[in-house]
C-alpha cells in the first residue's frame, strides 16, 4: 500500500494563475524516506504543504493511505510536520513544550508522560525536560522540535529544511541522528532541502525537482549515476 499518492496535482498562487507545482505525479511507499530536493522557490515547501493540507490543491488528488484527502482539515491527517523555524513556546519547559500536542488532543495525564518520556529518551533529551528553550542550544532545540513530532506517533512525517538554521558541524551530527531515528521508528518520511549533501546521504529515494516539475525520482546512486537531463547532473554533481 502506498502510504501517499500523488495524482496529477497542480498548484497556482494569487491572480497571476502561475503553477507552481506542475503536473506532480509520485508514490510514497510505507517507512520510505524521501527528500525532495532543488533550488530555491522550485515548489518544494508548496509541494509538503499540500500534503499536510496547509495550502490548497488546485487540481489533482492527494491520497493518504488511500484516503482523498483534498478537502481533509489538517488536524484530521496523521501527519506531524517539523520546520526550519521550530518555535518552541518560550514560557513552556521542554516537558510542556513536547506534552502541549497531546493535552490538545485530551490525551490523559499518565499517557501523556509516558509518550513524552519515550520521545525524549529517543532523542537523548531527558535531562532538559525542566528547561526553558532559551536554555537549550541549537542543536537542543531542534531536538524538541523534534520531540514534538514523533511524541504523536504520526504515520507521516514531513520535515522542511529542518536542519539549515543550525552550523555546518551541528547540521552533520543531526543528519545521522535523523537516520537513526527514522531506523527506529520507521515512520514513513518526507525531507525537504535544498542541500545535495543531506539528499544524497539521507534519502531512500530523492525527488529532484526544477521549476515546479519533478525532474527524476531514484534512489541517491542512480540519481548521481544516470542523471535524467543536464539539470540533475549539474545540480547533484556541484556541490551548493
Ligand atoms: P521552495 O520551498 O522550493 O523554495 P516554495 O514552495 O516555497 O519553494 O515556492 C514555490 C514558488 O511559489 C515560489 O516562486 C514562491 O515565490 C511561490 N510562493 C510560495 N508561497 C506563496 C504564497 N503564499 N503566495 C504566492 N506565491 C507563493
Ligand atoms: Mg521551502
Amino acid at each position: 500500500m502506498s502510504r501517499i499518492l500523488f495524482n496529477h496535482v497542480y498548484k497556482q498562487y494569487g491572480k497571476d494563475k502561475l503553477n507552481v507545482v506542475k503536473d506532480f505525479n509520485l508514490e510514497i511507499e510505507d517507512k520510505e524516506f524521501v527528500v525532495f530536493v532543488g533550488p530555491s522557490g522550485c515548489g518544494k515547501s508548496t509541494t509538503l504543504r499540500m500534503i499536510a493540507g496547509l495550502e490548497d490543491i488546485s487540481k489533482g488528488e492527494i491520497y493518504i493511505n488511500n484516503v482523498l484527502v483534498n478537502d481533509l482539515p489538517p488536524k484530521d491527517r496523521d501527519i506531524a510536520m517539523v520546520f526550519q523555524n521550530y518555535a518552541l513556546y518560550p514560557n513552556m519547559s521542554v516537558y510542556e513544550n513536547i506534552a502541549f500536542g497531546l493535552r490538545l488532543r485530551k490525551m490523559p495525564k499518565h499517557e501523556i508522560d509516558i509518550a513524552v518520556k519515550r520521545a525524549s529518551r529517543v532523542l537523548e533529551i531527558e535531562p532538559y525536560l525542566e528547561r526553558k528553550p532559551k536554555q537549550l542550544s541549537g542543536g537542543q532545540r531542534q531536538r524538541v522540535a523534534l520531540g514534538r513530532a514523533i511524541v504523536r506517533n504520526p504515520e507521516v512525517f514531513l520535515m522542511d529544511e529542518p536542519l539549515s538554521n543550525l552550523d555546518a558541524k551541528l547540521r552533520v551530527q543531526m543528519r545521522s541522528e535523523l537516520i537513526r531515528l527514522h531506523k527506529q521508528l520507521e515512520v514513513t518520511t518526507i525531507y525537504v532541502t535544498h542541500d545535495q549533501t543531506e539528499a544524497m546521504t539521507m534519502a531512500n529515494r530523492i525527488v529532484v525537482m526544477k521549476d515546479g516539475i519533478i525532474q527524476q525520482v531514484d534512489t541517491p546512486e542512480e540519481v548521481y549515476n544516470n542523471p535524467t537531463n543536464t539539470f540533475v547532473a549539474s545540480f547533484i554533481g556541484s556541490p551548493p
